[in-house]
């Protein structure tokens, strides 16, 4: 089975997909943690991702496409693949289709985790991670905890797109490149939406019947 996790960012995309992943056995792939990765690993794509990230804008098509393209070809997406943050651009859903078409595979469903601007931008403003590992905390809603700390030290760091300047650019480039997939695959028939105004189990639990339905 494949499945897309589609919302803007800071719906919980990140969180619902490592939680829905373990549940499903699907493989989770997210395309901002392969860049992250690059980077950390100070590859070319890394330090190519990083000037774009950095600004809150899109990495090209070319080099996302055929970045994702590759993981997907690889034995352990047979599994079925849940897909968070891929597709960003109706360009990178064909290019999916395509894809998968040729495996045999289709997209199963697509779920739409709806949050809306305002809540958004609450939640992105307080978001720190750790220096390490790059593990997501909140201040507010889920601080970091001084008695265990992640990594073993307490070094949390604003993520650069996590700025505020940074977080106003994510928003535009969602409404004007990521949005018009809601309208992509719901013509597809395979659209289904969810509250990600929910607490983040009661989002959980919808998200999984969305994918139930959709096996049957
Ligand atoms: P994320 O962790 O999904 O919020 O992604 C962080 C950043 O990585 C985004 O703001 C983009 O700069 C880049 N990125 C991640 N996925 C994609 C994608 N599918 N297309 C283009 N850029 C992406």
């Amino acid at each position: 089975m494949y499945v897309i996790l589609l919302g803007p960012p800071g719906a919980g995309k990140g969180t619902q997909a490592v939680q829905t992943a373990e549940r499903t056995g699907l493989l989770h792939l997210s395309t901002g943690d392969m860049f992250r990765e690059n980077l950390r690993n100070g590859t070319e794509l890394g330090n190519l991702a990083k000037t774009y990230m950095d600004k809150g804008e899109l990495v090209p098509d070319d080099v996302t496409i055929r970045m994702l393209l590759e993981r997907i070809g690889r034995d352990d997406a047979n599994v079925g693949c849940l897909f968070d943050g891929f597709p960003r651009t109706v360009e990178q859903a064909k290019a999916l289709d395509i894809a998968l078409k040729e495996q045999g595979n289709e997209i199963a469903v697509t779920v739409l985790i709806d949050v809306s601007n305002e809540e958004i931008t609450r939640r992105l403003g307080g978001r720190v991670s750790c220096a390490t590992c790059g593990s997501v905390f909140h201040e507010i809603f889920n601080p970091p905890d001084a008695n265990r700390p992640c990594c073993g030290t307490v070094k949390m760091i604003q993520r650069d797109d996590d700025k505020p300047e940074a977080i106003a650019n994510r928003l535009q480039v969602y409404a004007d490149q990521t949005e018009p997939l809601v309208a992509y695959y719901t013509q597809a028939g395979k659209l289904k939406t969810v509250n990600g105004e929910q607490s983040p189990e009661a989002v959980g639990v919808d998200l999984l019947s969305a994918l139930q339905e959709s096996s049957n």
